[in-house]
């Protein structure tokens, strides 16, 4: 027996819980498992060009990608050669990330 409140587990018998005083139910109603709001993030590169990442960023935003750039201002006392930001990407929306940096790549958007 559970209580539908606070979920505690009673043995057969109980018909109320001790603590809500509310009636037992035979089970709980299935419920999704706690971690389903989990998002995975893949590495979809490392740049150190700024204009590229405001190009991404603004590509990205428009086709609605959940992103973020990894050590993006961390590294800004280092010198411009150390700077290297990586752009990871929500796992399921690898493939139309992927998408929009191959048109990154043509030479007349960006060189
Ligand atoms: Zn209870």
């Amino acid at each position: 027996m559970f209580c539908p409140k606070c979920k505690a587990e009673f043995r057969e018998g109980f018909q109320l819980c001790s603590d809500c005083e509310i009636k037992l139910v035979d089970r709980l109603p299935n419920e999704p498992p706690a971690d389903s709001e989990y998002v995975e993030y893949r590495e979809l590169l490392v740049t150190t060009d700024p204009a590229k990442i405001a190009m991404i960023k603004s590509l990205f935003e428009s086709e609605d990608i959940n992103y973020y750039f990894h050590g993006e201002n961390l590294t800004s006392m280092l010198p411009t050669s150390a700077l290297t930001t990586k752009l990871m990407v929500q796992s399921d929306q690898v493939e139309d990330a992927l998408d929009i940096l191959r048109v990154l790549k043509q030479p007349h958007i960006i060189d």
